[in-house]
């Protein structure tokens, strides 16, 4: 059993592949993870949720095609830096441009 890398608090056998590597991820993280973007920072490794109804609505129109054909996986994505690494850098990485 891992300790869940969102929640830090539940216990899992589920692991999810981030960038090439296993992280633990529990279930109700995973469920979480179906209606939000979960960012997990590499730096630092806070973990940062974003309402994907949120986000998709401030999207581009090229950027809302590509989330509408993954709107229900689960998406949890790796990041290399986050607000606590790079307060300036972060809206980029979230915004998809980096
Ligand atoms: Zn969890
Ligand atoms: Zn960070």
């Amino acid at each position: 059993m891992n300790q869940c890398i969102v929640c830090k608090t539940g216990w899992t056998e589920c692991s999810v592949k981030i960038d090439g590597v296993d992280v633990a991820v529990c279930h109700t993280c995973l469920n979480m993870s179906k209606r939000n973007f979960i960012f997990i920072c590499m730096g630092c490794g806070a973990v940062h949720i974003r309402d994907k109804d949120e986000m998709i609505a401030r999207a581009s129109d090229e950027i809302k095609r590509a989330y509408a054909t993954c709107y229900d996986m689960q998406l949890i994505q790796g990041i290399n830096k986050c607000v606590s690494c790079d307060p300036v850098g972060i809206v980029d990485t979230m915004e998809g441009n980096a």
